[in-house]
């Protein structure tokens, strides 16, 4: 059912990687609403992760238009789109992302100096990184501790507490939770899906693992939203 104000809108969009005449991504038409839990299933090289850095706005789409909470990210400056990003959009990376001599505190509170009314929403910075962590089954000391010092399992949770805080409207998570455990990645989506309960956010997750489904408002598959064409090489 189209939504009247999506939290994201991807129109008419097309992609193809400079120099790589191989692939191309094609979106026609998608929508995702407020507080909704996307799943976002699809084989290896169909473009999932293009997709997310389309919607980061860390590529931009060649024609077509994407919208985040109603603005047209392909309009604003490569400096305003980065504070746009710090504020709209918690991003936690398949390979994390983190910043290895930096401590888990600072790690944490990384994306919160570029967004002045993301950082406005936590009344106590310390305060809230500890608790998300606590939340996240990390050890209560760990907040001092580099984070490249860290198992890869406590590394990715630590991305997770990055994304969470200050709540942005719109989590994007690209295969988070293919380094963790069974219960620690129950811990982990829990932790996700009580943000959007509480808050409204809007998450938009990739995995190759069908069995999520069930946990997710909708799930949505590449080869139905996207049409990739595929040269020889
Ligand atoms: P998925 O996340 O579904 O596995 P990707 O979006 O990573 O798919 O990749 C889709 C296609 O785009 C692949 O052919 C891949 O090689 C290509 N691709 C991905 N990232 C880049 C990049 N940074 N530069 C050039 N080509 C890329
Ligand atoms: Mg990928």
């Amino acid at each position: 059912m189209p939504e009247a104000n999506p939290i994201l809108h991807l129109k008419d969009v097309r992609y193809r990687w400079p120099g790589r005449a191989s692939f191309g991504l094609n979106v026609p038409d998608l929508s995702l609403a407020k507080s909704e839990t996307v799943l976002l299933l699809g084989e290896s090289g169909s473009g999932k992760s293009t997709l997310l850095s389309l919607i980061c706005g860390t590529i931009i789409a060649e024609t077509g238009r994407i919208s985040v909470a109603g603005t047209d990210i392909a309009s604003l400056s490569a400096g305003t789109r980065d504070r746009f990003r710090a504020e709209q959009i918690g991003l936690i990376f398949q390979q994390f992302n983190l910043l290895p001599f930096a401590s888990v505190h600072d790690n944490i509170l990384l994306p919160l100096q570029f967004a002045p009314e993301r950082r406005k929403r936590v009344a106590d910075l310390k305060v809230e990184a500890t608790s998300l962590c606590q939340h996240l089954g990390l050890p209560d000391d760990v907040m001092t501790a580099r984070a490249g010092a860290l198992s890869v399992g406590q590394q990715q949770r630590v991305a997770a507490a990055r994304a969470l805080i200050g709540t942005p409207p719109l989590i994007i998570a690209d295969e988070p939770t293919s380094s963790l455990d069974a219960a620690t990645q129950a811990t982990f989506l829990e932790l996700l899906f009580a943000q959007s309960r509480a808050h409204g956010t809007t998450l938009l997750m990739v995995s190759h693992d069908a069995r999520l489904s069930s946990q997710f408002d909708r799930v949505i598959n590449m080869a139905d939203i996207a049409t990739s064409e595929r040269g020889a090489t």
